[in-house]
């Protein structure tokens, strides 16, 4: 492909694009497609000769599209919204032209300042403590990672490293050439190493653990304390790890879990933890992937206390999720990166240079687990500067009031909906009323309703929610954080929602 076909193709892509946006809601929100569907259509074998770009165009519209669930519709009220904009597309069109593995600050200067300024801008504009600045006084810092899955396992990793150098009095951290002695108790506390979450922590932790070959407790929480995790909750898990001769040393606490957005008691983990013997080795990191986006607003930074996270020792926010910024763009903030550096500052004779050996510089591949990285700081840079903080402030809320009005407009029909949990950070989840024609229903029998409307709903094709399960109970889930949505297509959702909920709970 020369220039002028580039040229030629990459405006007329771009107009695409736009027409894409503009007539999104037409749409069908999820795509219809059968397993495999795709195979049927393409050929088996790379071209021999190279097709033009006009053949390769039109597969877009006739193969790829019609197996595309539009996660930018504005009915999309499925898991949690997947971020797009026009100035964050921008930034990726340069990313991709500026190519590089940017893992040094020496392979493009540029990508590692820039990564460092906006992750000040963004910890400043999410009301994060000082400790998570390049600038503060704990010599902390944000990183960019591909996924908060990867944010937390490199805070897992870091906090193994950090609890055994505690443990190992002189161990320096690696095993080759290491002391045979000192290896074997290096290994033998790696088995007693437990790192703790709760029932609603994201996947992605006990993934990590897996990884890691550590152990993972989920801590129980109810629904009574609103899913979140308790102090005494905490305490009780510290006690009975160690009574079992187990080493805590990880807690994930989330600021916006997945399944219903309960943010985890800050205060009462850090008052549990204060009161265990060995808690101040236990690192605490914050998941804040969906709902830290709502941190913008300062009424948020207050409600959920986040100034209380300047004793933790990392956090992870998404903004591909809530933020208006393309996948993927999850950042995470450390309190003290020497803990990053020393867990995965491996060094290879290849990698190094003057600046890197003189100290000058963050090389960022000592903060992430793959060496190579995109320059993603730009997207990020052009959002925060096109939007400002008003704007930022001005989509979060609106996403937020929209949840209030399907909570409205749910409680507004008691007969047919019970809410479960939320309104909180856009998202509602509900599930069938308890009785039907006067009669009580049995937990089984408002799970098939609630189901058989979930079900019902997306087989319209014209709407998608996703569903939970809490304590037994099948629910639904409905968030209202895209971008693209508007009052009228909630209060259409609603609408469709009532006229299947009546068909099913009264017929
Ligand atoms: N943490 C929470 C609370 C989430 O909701 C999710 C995904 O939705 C994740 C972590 C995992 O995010 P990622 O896809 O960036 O790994």
């Amino acid at each position: 492909m020369d220039s002028q076909v580039f040229r030629e193709a990459a405006t007329a892509t771009i107009e695409e694009i736009i027409t894409y946006f503009d007539t999104l809601a037409a749409r069908d929100v999820v795509s219809s497609v059968q397993p495999g569907y795709l195979r049927t259509l393409l050929p088996t074998e790379v071209p021999q000769d190279g097709e033009p770009w006009s053949a390769i165009h039109a597969d877009m519209d006739t193969k790829i599209l019609p197996g595309i669930t539009h996660w930018t519709h504005p009915n999309f009220h499925a898991f949690f919204p997947c971020a797009t904009s026009y100035p964050s597309l921008l930034g990726e069109l340069y990313s991709g032209a500026l190519s590089g593995a940017c893992f040094n600050w020496v392979c493009s200067p540029a990508v590692t300042e820039l990564e460092t300024i906006v992750l000040d801008w963004l910890a400043k504009a999410l009301g994060l403590p000082d400790c998570f600045l390049s600038t503060g006084p704990t010599r902390g810092g944000g990183v960019i990672h591909g996924s908060a899955s990867e944010g937390v396992l490199t805070a897992m990793v870091a906090a193994r490293e950090r609890f055994l150098r505690g443990k190992v009095p002189g161990w320096e951290g690696e095993y080759a050439g290491e002391d045979a002695e000192v290896e074997e108790v290096v290994m033998r506390a790696r088995a007693g190493m437990v790192a703790l979450g709760t029932g609603m922590t994201h996947s992605s932790a006990r993934k990590a653990a897996r990884v890691l070959g550590v152990r993972f407790r989920a801590i129980p929480v109810r629904a009574e304390d609103g899913y979140a995790l308790t102090r005494e909750g905490l305490a009780a898990a510290l006690a009975e790890c160690r009574a079992q001769g187990l080493q805590p040393f990880f807690l994930v606490a989330t600021l916006g879990t997945t399944d219903v957005c309960s943010v985890d008691d800050f205060a009462g983990i850090s008052a549990a933890l204060e009161a265990d013997p060995d808690g101040e080795r236990v690192w605490v990191h914050v998941d804040a992937a969906y709902a830290g986006a709502a941190l913008v607003c300062p009424e948020v930074q207050a409600s959920t206390r986040i100034a209380l996270a300047a004793r933790f020792h990392s956090f992870t926010v998404n903004m591909h999720k809530w933020l208006l910024t393309n996948f993927d763009a999850s950042c995470f903030f450390v309190r003290d990166r020497e803990w990053l550096v020393r867990a995965l500052g491996v060094s290879q004779a290849v990698y190094g240079n003057a600046a890197s050996d003189g100290g000058l510089v963050t090389d960022y591949r000592e903060w992430q687990i793959p060496l190579g990285r995109r320059f993603r700081s730009l997207k990020i840079w052009f959002v925060l500067r096109t939007y400002g903080i008003k704007g930022l402030q001005e989509y979060v809320r609106r996403g937020m009031r929209m949840g209030v009005r399907v909570a409205e407009a749910l409680r507004a029909r008691s007969d047919l909906f019970e809410i479960v949990a939320g309104p909180i950070f856009a998202l509602t989840v509900f599930r069938a009323a308890g009785e039907r024609g006067g009669a009580a229903l049995t937990l089984e029998e408002r799970n098939a309703l609630t189901r058989e409307v979930y079900e019902k709903v997306n087989a319209t094709g014209k709407i998608w929610l996703t569903s939970t399960e809490l304590d037994g109970r099948f629910a639904i889930r409905l968030m209202t954080a895209v971008r693209t949505t508007q009052e009228d297509h909630v209060d259409r959702a609603m609408k469709t929602i009532v006229e299947v909920a009546e068909r099913v709970m009264k017929g």
